[in-house]
């Protein structure tokens, strides 16, 4: 089997979708319905070419195709892929490590050990904070929170890798009343049920008399408490100094979601923002999102190394300490492919000041949406915007919908619609280190169409 032409065929087809961001429409040509209508078949029986393979898939797939790695995608929190990451990627792939087992793939094990140290550093977290390479966000809540529920019934005397959760003391878990709703499924997936809310400002940060009152009223069981770096409507962190002393006071797990905001840790412009949070007990974030490596990769970091490898490793044993533990130790799976190296590479390609200068690019462009919004007749920019989201109403919910709906039909930039303090709101968040000025411009020049200026 020829394996040089597929190859060559993928690459030819990548530039191409590549090279066609610039000029695309940002939506999709084709509905999930229509692109089904052309690939639905039966499978056949016998074999087919690789190289016809990869051409048929390519073409086929074409016209439903969002421009997410372009520089005018700014829907939900996406993310780009850096050019290092993405020729990375692709030799991951043909690599092909199960990177579970030091024994088994040294070279990955140690790219993972390099790039754990460069990642904790770089966000300004404890030195010697063990990260698992997850999935994702989702992933990385649900590792590090599984850490904190395991530590926190263990200081109670409940060992639950040998007793499970019934007839457990329970754990209570308080979170600001706008945690990302991954925080809630990771809940499930732990056996936890849903979350104590507590109250939270006009930009969504938890606050802190609340949390306290909430702590105080705890009824004695242990306690993990949810903090997050970056609203996904706001941008806003939680006020970290204010909280996480009391919540260690109470007994209390403290955990960060930072799926997109961990990283204003890497920029000295926004590191503010993150101040205090280095004593947290664990931290999620994602690799594809602000540091821009493709899909799939999340980093689940703990501060307590044994918590970690309690909570994920084989043995669910708090007293192992020989050597350095295997990779699988710290992720919920066994088998992987090799995540760490896309982040080595995306670190290694920018440098500290590479990131905080992507961090703060995608800012300045925030804050660039924001300033050309307000110029737009009866919009208003409903958040503060000191990170990379923009919040906007355009007066009430009818027009504000309606101005959503014309920028996807007309295709020059993706934003997203959705609801905030019960209103409708347009939503644009920055996280492509390809987005340029220019984008910011014309994706402006759009937004005053579709508001009729
Ligand atoms: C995106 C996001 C998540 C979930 O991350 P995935 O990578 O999509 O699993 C969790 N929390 C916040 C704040 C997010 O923005």
């Amino acid at each position: 089997m020829d394996r040089t032409a597929g190859l060559d065929r993928a690459h030819a087809h990548a530039l191409g979708w590549l090279d066609s961001l610039a000029a695309r429409p940002v939506p999709p040509a084709m509905t999930a319905e229509e692109m089904l209508d052309r690939l639905d078949r039966h499978l056949q029986d016998g074999p087919t070419d690789p190289v016809a393979v990869v051409d048929e898939l390519a073409e086929a797939c074409e016209p439903g195709l969002t421009a997410m790695p372009g520089g005018r995608f700014f829907g939900f929190v996406i993310g780009g892929t850096h050019p290092a990451a993405l020729a990375v990627d692709w030799l991951v792939s043909a690599w092909d490590q199960n990177s579970g087992l030091r024994l088994l793939t040294p070279a990955h094990s140690a790219v993972e050990d390099v790039t754990e140290a460069w990642v904790v550093d770089l966000l300004g977290l404890p030195a010697g904070s063990a990260v698992g390479f997850v999935t994702g966000g989702t992933m990385a809540n649900f590792t590090c929170l599984a850490a904190g529920r395991d530590e926190v019934l263990r200081r109670a005397g409940w060992d639950v890798a040998e007793r499970g959760l019934v007839g457990s003391p329970g754990v209570r878990v308080l979170v600001g009343a706008e945690r990302h709703d991954t925080i809630d499924l990771s809940l499930r997936y732990l056996g936890l049920g849903a979350p104590e809310p507590v109250a939270v400002d006009d930009q969504g940060r938890i606050e802190p008399a609340a949390l306290a009152a909430a702590l105080d009223a705890g009824d004695g069981r242990p306690t993990v408490v949810c903090l997050q770096a970056g609203n996904v409507h706001s941008g806003a962190f939680d006020p970290f100094d204010a909280t996480i002393a009391a919540a260690h006071d109470a007994g209390a797990w403290v955990h960060v979601d930072g799926a997109f905001g961990l990283f204003a840790g890497a920029s000295p412009r926004r590191r503010h923002l993150m101040a205090g949070a280095d004593r947290a007990d664990s931290w999620a974030t994602d690799a594809h999102k602000t540091l821009n490596v493709p899909y799939d990769c999340g980093l689940a970091i703990v501060r307590d190394r044994a918590a970690l490898r309690a909570a994920m490793g084989m043995h669910g044993d708090y007293l192992i300490h020989d050597v350095a533990g295997e990779p699988f130790d710290k992720v919920p799976e066994i088998s992987r492919r090799g995540r760490a190296f896309p982040v080595w590479a995306v670190l290694r390609a920018l440098g500290r000041d590479g990131v905080a200068d992507l961090v703060d690019g995608f800012c300045d462009h925030a804050a660039a949406f924001a300033e050309g919004i307000t110029a737009i007749e009866g919009a208003q920019v409903l958040n503060d915007v000191d990170f990379t989201q923009v919040c906007a109403s355009f007066g009430d919910d009818d027009r504000t919908r309606a101005v959503v709906e014309a920028m996807l039909s007309e295709g020059t930039a993706w934003t997203t619609g959705s609801r905030w303090h019960g209103q409708a709101v347009l939503r644009v968040s920055v996280s492509n280190w390809s987005t340029t000025v220019d984008d910011v411009a014309t994706s402006l020049a759009a937004l005053h169409r579709a508001a009729g200026h």
